[in-house]
């Protein structure tokens, strides 16, 4: 027979039950998901090229065009987490040599910088401290000085909590002949944002954060000017599940009938249409005041209880992730740690330039609410005098 001794037995441990903690997820991400989201998610399957099945991905193009206030064709997810994204933009963008110029004050230019050259792109930086964002007036600066064919930006820095101003940069890399990318991974649906009106040519994001999906899509934007850039690609873009071009046909977005490239994923669509849907009924006006709300309040709290935010300016500051300057007397670690073992509320240390220094409170879309920030500052008040005890 064909049957033979099997050197790897049945796992016993996946006979236990899976067992998942309720958590409040108050980092920089993800965020938890609302009901309404995990319920879509329990829908039956539908084949990846089913009209029932497009249809809806056609019903998230429109939320997804509202939400990067976008009138541009080439709307769509790439099936993968917010670095499937900036993976997208720049294999999309860049052919060896090329040259990019990154605007890096955080993990996430550094990131981007990254995976550029792994592309062979020709790699420019600019960098600000971590906390800090770039005037326009140093962006145009690195253009005149690196003349790049594509400018890279993070519009909400989750690594440092810094908001990059993106008015009127557009206009500058046009001037330039460049196309600017932007990743709004960490900020979007929290603070405005206006791809036509800002001349933002690719822009992304991820389901996780102020959409409270679950992680599983980076939704994407390409302006006609990126496409046009795209399309005169002297040599093809380098990864195949990435092809921009692929993608926007299964997305139905290039006016031809949809191909197979991959399997979209299938619940996870679900759950972004539903997720969307409730972003569209509150709004991104009232999102946006929510978020500012919210972010004052934890602001004002966190103030009362002697803490010093990592940015001093608050023009600077992204409400989605607010940096905490760890004071010296405290270990981070526990304090986390607290809030985590007492209440199953996550709160995060740093990342990148700012590890050790600072905690990263997270208020993103469904978490981010007056009740939550309150629950925040009572932990920390909590943490900190246990911190008092011990130093005592
Ligand atoms: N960019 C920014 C600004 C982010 O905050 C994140 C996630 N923390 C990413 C990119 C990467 O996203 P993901 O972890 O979903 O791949």
């Amino acid at each position: 027979s064909q049957l033979q001794k099997m050197d790897v037995p049945q796992p016993k441990i996946l006979k236990t039950p899976l067992d998942v903690p309720s958590k409040l997820l108050m980092g920089p991400g993800p965020s938890n998901s609302p009901l309404r989201v995990h319920y879509a998610m329990m829908k039956p399957l539908l084949g990846h090229l089913h009209p029932e099945f497009t249809k809806i991905m056609d019903d998230i193009k429109e939320g997804l065009r509202y939400m990067f206030q976008t009138q541009s064709t080439v709307v769509c997810c790439v099936s993968g987490t917010g670095h499937a994204g900036m993976e997208t933009t720049i294999c999309n963008l860049l052919e060896p040599s090329d040259v990019i110029l990154v605007a890096q004050n955080g993990i996430w230019g550094e990131r981007a910088a990254d995976m550029a050259r792994r592309h062979e792109a020709d790699v420019r930086v600019i960098e600000k401290a971590a906390g800090d964002v770039f005037t326009a007036a140093e962006i145009e600066a690195g253009i005149v000085k690196h003349r790049p064919a594509v400018v890279f930006v993070v519009q909400g820095e989750s690594s440092t909590g810094a908001l990059q101003p993106l008015e009127g940069l557009g206009e500058l890399c046009h001037k330039h002949g460049a196309v600017l990318a932007v990743d709004c991974v960490a900020s979007l649906g929290g603070v405005p944002f206006y791809m036509d009106t800002w001349g933002v040519d690719v822009v992304y994001t991820g389901t996780q954060k102020v959409l409270s999906a679950p992680p599983s899509m980076a939704p994407i934007a390409f302006s006609a000017r990126a496409m046009e850039r795209v399309k005169a690609r002297k040599k093809p873009i380098r990864s195949f599940y990435s092809d921009i071009t692929w993608l926007a046909n299964y997305w139905g977005c290039d006016g031809t009938p949809r191909k197979y490239h991959h399997t979209g994923p299938v619940s996870s669509v679900y759950a972004l249409r539903e997720a969307l849907s409730i972003a569209c009924e509150e709004g991104l006006e009232s999102l946006w005041s929510r978020h500012q709300s919210c972010a004052q309040r934890l602001y004002n709290g966190l103030e009362e209880l002697g803490l010093k935010l990592f940015i001093s300016d608050p023009t600077k500051r992204t409400p989605t992730v607010t940096t905490i300057r760890v004071p010296d007397t405290v270990n981070w670690m526990r304090v986390t740690k607290y809030f985590m073992e007492k209440y199953r509320v996550e709160i995060s240390g740093g990342l990148g330039p700012s590890a050790g220094q600072v905690w990263r409170v997270g208020l993103m879309g469904y978490n981010c609410t007056l009740d939550n920030v309150d629950l925040v500052l009572k932990i920390m008040k909590e943490a900190l005098s246990e911190e008092e005890k011990l130093n005592s």
